[in-house]
C-alpha cells in the first residue's frame, strides 16, 4: 500500500530523481517536502563511498499542482567523506533540476518562459501562479528569449518583407506618442511573422537595420511591401535596390476611406452647421460608407442611399464613396493588365476632380502609381497575414496594460510573432484507453 501511494505522489509530482516524502497545506499554497533518491554517492575528489553526515533544508518553488502554488522543501543531504587521508571533508548534494540558490525549479523556469514567450500570458499573471515578484519572471523571459531571438537562423529564406509603422507607447501628458517600425515575413506560403520591429518611425532607422543585414540576404528578399510613406521607400530603394517595392492594398483602401471621411465631416459641418452625432443622416452611415459594397445587406444598403439622398445634397460623400469603392474593387481583379489601366486612369480623374480632398488623394496616388501598380504583378504579397499579425501584435499589447521598456515589448512580440510556428494538435483523450491497467 505504502508502495502504492509513493508511486502516486512520485507520478503527479514528476520530477525525476526526487521523491515527495511529506505535502502539506501552507495557506494558499501547497508544500512539498522531497528529497533525492540518491543512495550511493562517492566522495567527488577520492571515490570513496560517502557517508550521510546531515540534512539541510532549501525553499524552492515549482509548478503550480491544481492551480495552487506549490512550495517544495527540498531535505538536502550533506555527504562526508571516510577516508581519512582524503582533503575533501564535507560537501552538500546538487541536482540539475534545482540550481544552486534558485528560487525556482528549471522545469517552473521553463514554464514561464514558454507561458509568456510562446503563449502570450502576462508576466504579472505567471508570476502570481508560481508566487513570485514580476522581475523573478521577466529575468527568465530575458535570459531564455534572447538568445531565440538573436538567432541569425530566424531571418533565413526570406523572400518578401513588409514595412509597417505601429504607435507603442500613447501620447501622455509627459511624452509625445512613441512609435516604432516593424519589418515583417511576407514569404508566400506560410504564416507573416515579424522579422524585427525598431524603435522610431523613419526611413533612417529601417535603413539602418536593412544595412546591418548580409548582402546575400538583402540580395534574396523579391519584394518588399510597405505603407505610402515617403522615408521608408526611400530606405527600401537604397538598401533592397533589386526588390520591387509595393504598396500594399490595405494602406491604398485606408488611403480612400480616409478621404470619405473627411469630406463627410465637411459636408456634414456645411450642411448642418455641427459635428456629427446621433440622429444626423451622414453620422448614422459613417460606418456602412466604410464597407465593400457586394457585402453590404439589402438593409445596409437602403440606409445608405437614405443617408446620402437626405444629408448629401451636392453629392460630394456619394463621389468619394465611389471612389473608394473604385479603389476597393481595383484588387478584385484578376488580370494585371487590365488593373493597371482601371488604377491609371482612376488617378488621373482624381486629379481632375473639383473636390479639393479628391484632388489630394489624386496627387497622392500619382505619386505612389508605380508602387500601386507593382501589386497587380505581385498579389502573393497580400496584406491578408500583415493585418491578422497587426491583430495580434495589439493583443499581445493588451495582454500586458501597454509598455514603458522598448526592450521588453520588442522581445515579447518576437517571441510570440516572431517564430515559425509549429503548432501540434491536443492529444485525445475521449477515444483513448486508460495506461493503467486495472
Ligand atoms: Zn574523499
Amino acid at each position: 500500500m505504502e508502495d502504492a501511494t509513493a508511486s502516486l505522489t512520485a507520478a503527479l509530482f514528476g520530477l525525476e530523481g526526487f521523491v515527495v516524502l511529506a505535502a502539506a497545506d501552507a495557506g494558499d499554497e501547497l508544500e512539498l517536502l522531497v528529497e533525492t533518491t540518491a543512495e550511493l554517492v562517492g566522495c567527488p575528489a577520492c571515490g570513496a563511498v560517502a557517508r550521510a553526515k546531515d540534512r539541510r533544508p532549501v525553499w524552492v518553488r515549482d509548478l503550480p499542482v491544481a492551480g495552487r502554488a506549490v512550495v517544495i522543501c527540498w531535505h538536502k543531504r550533506v555527504w562526508s567523506c571516510p577516508h581519512a587521508l582524503c582533503g575533501t571533508r564535507s560537501w552538500t548534494e546538487q541536482h540539475e533540476a534545482i540550481a544552486p540558490r534558485a528560487c525556482l525549479t528549471e522545469r517552473a523556469r521553463q514554464w514561464a518562459f514558454e507561458q509568456v514567450g510562446r503563449c502570450d500570458a502576462a508576466v504579472s499573471r505567471i508570476a502570481a501562479q508560481l508566487g513570485v515578484a514580476w522581475w523573478t519572471v521577466m529575468n527568465q523571459v530575458i535570459e531564455r528569449g534572447v538568445p531565440v531571438v538573436e538567432d541569425p537562423a530566424r531571418l533565413a529564406e526570406v523572400t518578401a518583407v513588409g514595412v509597417d509603422e505601429t504607435a507603442y507607447l500613447r501620447a501622455t501628458g509627459t511624452h509625445p506618442t512613441e512609435f516604432a517600425t516593424g519589418i515583417t515575413d511576407l514569404t508566400p506560403g506560410r504564416p507573416a511573422r515579424l522579422l524585427e520591429l525598431v524603435a522610431g518611425r523613419s526611413g533612417t532607422v529601417l535603413g539602418c537595420w536593412l544595412g546591418e543585414q548580409s548582402a546575400d540576404w538583402r540580395a534574396a528578399v523579391v519584394t518588399a511591401s510597405l505603407d505610402p510613406f515617403r522615408g521608408y521607400a526611400t530606405a527600401l530603394a537604397t538598401q533592397l535596390p533589386d526588390a520591387v517595392r509595393v504598396l500594399d492594398p490595405f494602406h491604398v483602401v485606408k488611403l480612400g476611406l480616409s478621404c470619405v471621411d473627411d469630406i463627410r465631416r465637411r459636408v456634414q459641418h456645411d450642411t448642418l452647421g455641427h459635428r456629427g452625432h446621433t440622429g444626423d443622416p451622414l453620422y448614422g452611415i459613417r460606418r456602412v460608407l466604410r464597407r465593400r459594397q457586394d457585402r453590404l445587406s439589402t438593409t445596409a444598403r437602403d440606409r445608405l442611399h437614405a443617408g446620402l439622398i437626405t444629408g448629401d445634397p451636392d453629392g460630394e460623400v456619394t463621389l468619394a464613396w465611389t471612389v473608394a469603392q473604385d479603389l476597393m474593387s481595383l484588387y478584385q481583379l484578376t488580370d494585371p493588365d487590365q488593373a493597371r489601366t482601371r488604377a491609371l486612369a482612376l488617378i488621373a480623374d482624381l486629379r481632375a476632380a473639383p473636390i479639393a480632398e479628391l484632388a489630394r488623394l489624386g496627387r497622392t496616388l500619382h505619386a505612389w502609381r508605380a508602387e500601386l501598380c507593382a501589386h497587380f504583378d505581385h498579389p502573393d504579397v497580400s496584406n491578408g497575414p500583415t493585418e491578422n499579425l497587426n491583430l495580434k501584435i495589439k493583443n499581445t499589447k493588451r495582454t500586458a496594460r501597454g509598455y514603458r521598456n522598448f526592450a521588453h515589448y520588442r522581445l515579447r512580440l518576437l517571441l510570440n510573432h516572431g517564430r515559425v510556428r509549429e503548432d501540434h494538435p491536443p492529444t485525445r483523450i475521449r477515444t483513448r484507453r486508460p495506461s493503467l491497467a486495472a
